[in-house]
């Protein structure tokens, strides 16, 4: 999980719906069933570079990929708001599929998983748009995600499954340090990395590509890169 920007307030799709039904006679109510949501989903996937806001899995803008087409998460959940506090922008983040028909909880993760816990488990501090809590973000070798703020590293577990044994996500993050290690290491033994080789490294593994595409699991190789940066 890493901090996200947001470029925008809301997305002209979703402003002129809210214009119209405003404006009709009677007024319609704004709901979130109702909005429209393609320029949501383009926006949250441009914005978090095409990967998911909780787990960084790859998602995208294709309606027929089940896999990886984008959802839209409220962070404060839908039974705490009121129909039209549902379709405010700021409180949307674009998620993966998380396992979402899979039977068994156990292989959810990110909002799939937390949607299938009770109504008051599924409220939590975390957010990925709060940029000082994601700086509490850390990674160890395993590919354990945790947090130095204790409530937070407790609910990237009980709220979104990120370090579940019956998803891919730790063995993945495992390897994303794995790669990185490898990379560096043909380049220089550890321990004797220069700033400028880190750097590079950055720019080889940090950076969006040409599509604005960040990397799976990117924030596992921006938080080792610093780590050893700051040695
Ligand atoms: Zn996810």
């Amino acid at each position: 999980m890493r901090y996200i920007k947001k470029s925008g307030t809301e997305p002209e799709d979703l402003q002129k719906y809210k214009r119209d039904c405003r404006r009709a006679s009677p007024p319609l109510k704004i709901t979130y069933k109702d909005m429209p949501k393609d320029g949501s989903r383009k926006q949250l996937a441009v914005d978090q570079g095409y990967i998911c806001a909780y787990c960084m899995r790859r998602v995208c803008l294709d309606s027929e990929n089940k896999e990886q087409y984008i959802n839209i998460e409220h962070i404060v959940p839908q039974n705490q708001l009121t129909d039209e506090e549902a379709t405010n922008f700021s409180n949307f983040i674009g998620v993966c599929s998380g396992g979402r028909d899979k039977k068994d909880n156990a292989r959810k993760t990110c909002d799939a998983y937390r949607g299938a816990l009770s109504e008051e488990q599924q409220i939590m501090q975390l957010n990925p748009l709060n940029e000082a809590q994601m700086e509490t973000i850390r990674y160890r070798p395993t590919g354990e995600i945790y947090s130095t703020d204790k409530v937070l590293s407790h609910q990237l577990s009980e709220k979104l499954n990120l370090n579940g044994e019956s998803t891919y996500l730790k063995e993945n993050r495992a390897t994303a340090y794995q790669n990185l290690l490898k990379v560096l290491k043909r380049e220089k033994v550890q321990g004797k990395w220069s700033k400028t080789l880190l750097k590079n490294m950055w720019d080889v593994f940090c950076k969006p590509n040409e599509t604005g595409a960040y990397r799976e699991y990117v924030g596992v190789y921006e938080y080792w890169l610093k780590h050893w940066m700051h040695k």
